[in-house]
């Protein structure tokens, strides 16, 4: 059984754009998919139709094998990470952290306990009570980070969560998220334009182009292709 499964999946906005065309993809548990291509060529409208922000025109959304084409974002074992961070400025980052978990309407105790681990694990434990404007880039980007893996979902979803990042603070990050990856078994979608990106984090690589896939291939593949 594979975690995610896109059959078909298509996306005409109203007004008639065909975003997506429609493809087909399986993606095993803890795998690191990358999807690559030029602006506009419909990435992040795959990327928030598997969120449920998007509504699918057509195809199937699986997730572990069940149908989730229809069922509401925050009904979704997912998390989606933005480039933009989308921190509440007037919450501490401790606060941040814990309302997602408190609108899930979590016991205190086990809100308490999730968010101590997940500061503790991106080492967020210094900037705790901070509020986003006393952040840096780096540790603004861990916290969105840290926002969606608090809920512990089966699939983060990144959407060019790097983008802001100076090179330096986006090599540590991407090894970060590899990291991540290893240590906690879960799935990542990751969107970006940059194709050194796609390639150096991906186990797989997407390759979109017009609202098509191109390609599906490994990194390796993508590099020695002649
Ligand atoms: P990418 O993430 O690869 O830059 P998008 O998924 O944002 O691509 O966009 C794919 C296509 O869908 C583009 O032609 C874009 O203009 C169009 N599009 C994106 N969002 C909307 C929207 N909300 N309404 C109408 N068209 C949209
Ligand atoms: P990205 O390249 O990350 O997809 P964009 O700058 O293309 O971001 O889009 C920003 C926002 O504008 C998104 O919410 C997207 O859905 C919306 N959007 C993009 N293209 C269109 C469009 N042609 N018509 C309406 N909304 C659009």
């Amino acid at each position: 059984q594979f975690d995610l499964e896109l059959a078909k999946i298509q996306k005409i906005y109203p007004g008639g754009t065909l975003a997506v065309e429609g493809f087909d993809l399986r993606v095993e548990k803890g795998e690191f998919i990358s999807f690559v291509g030029p602006s506009g060529c419909g990435k992040t409208t795959t990327l928030r139709m598997i969120a449920g922000l998007e509504s699918i025109t057509s195809g199937d959304l699986l997730i572990r094998g069940r149908n989730f084409t229809n069922i509401p974002a925050e009904q979704r074992p997912t998390a989606t990470i933005f480039q933009n961070y989308a921190i509440f400025p007037h919450m501490t980052v401790y606060q941040n952290l814990a309302f997602g978990l408190e609108v899930r309407g979590l016991p205190a105790s086990e809100i308490k306990s999730r968010v101590d681990a997940i500061i503790d694990t991106l080492e967020l434990g210094d900037v705790a009570s901070a509020r986003e404007a006393a952040l840096s880039g780096g540790q603004k980007q861990r916290v969105a980070l840290a926002r969606g893996l608090v809920t512990k979902p089966e699939i983060l979803l990144l959407d060019e969560p790097l983008g802001a990042l100076d090179a330096n603070l986006r090599k540590s990050i991407q090894e970060e998220l590899k990291i991540l990856q290893r240590d906690l078994g879960i799935t990542f979608v990751f969107v970006t334009h940059a194709q050194s990106e796609a390639l150096a984090m991906g186990d797989r690589v997407v390759v979109m182009n017009a609202g098509r896939v191109e390609q599906i291939s490994d990194p390796f593949e993508l590099y020695t292709r002649p």
